[in-house]
């Protein structure tokens, strides 16, 4: 039986300190992240307004209405489940075939491996 304040607890404050720092520097990449999409946004809506007349609220009424496509407003668009058109299993988003039987994805768009 492992004594209080002996080595089996240390071991484990090190490893359980070790996957906090693990999670710290993954939620600083996700930040990171994050900012950069931001900035990219912000630009490519810049130059779409300064080039094509859309509006601020063109802009808030076509994310309400992507906002709404998954039937809550709530500033998320929910990953909704395909199923692979030749062996019907659900589809990985992060893939772009079938895990299952290779078939590639053809509806996922530009966002779809986001
Ligand atoms: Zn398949």
């Amino acid at each position: 039986m492992p004594q209080p304040g002996g080595g089996g607890d240390s071991a484990a404050a090190g490893r359980a300190a070790g996957k906090a720092l693990t999670a710290l520097e993954e939620a600083k990449r996700v930040d990171d992240r994050v900012e950069k999409l931001t900035l990219a946004c912000m630009a490519m809506w810049e130059l779409l307004r300064e080039r094509t007349g859309l509006t601020e609220e063109d802009l808030l009424a076509k994310v309400r209405e992507i906002d709404l496509r998954d039937g809550a407003e709530d500033g998320k668009v929910a990953r909704q489940f395909k199923r692979c058109p030749r062996c019907d299993r659900v589809m990985s988003a992060k893939h772009a075939r079938c895990l299952y039987c290779g078939e590639p994805d053809l509806q996922a768009g530009a966002f779809g491996q986001i």
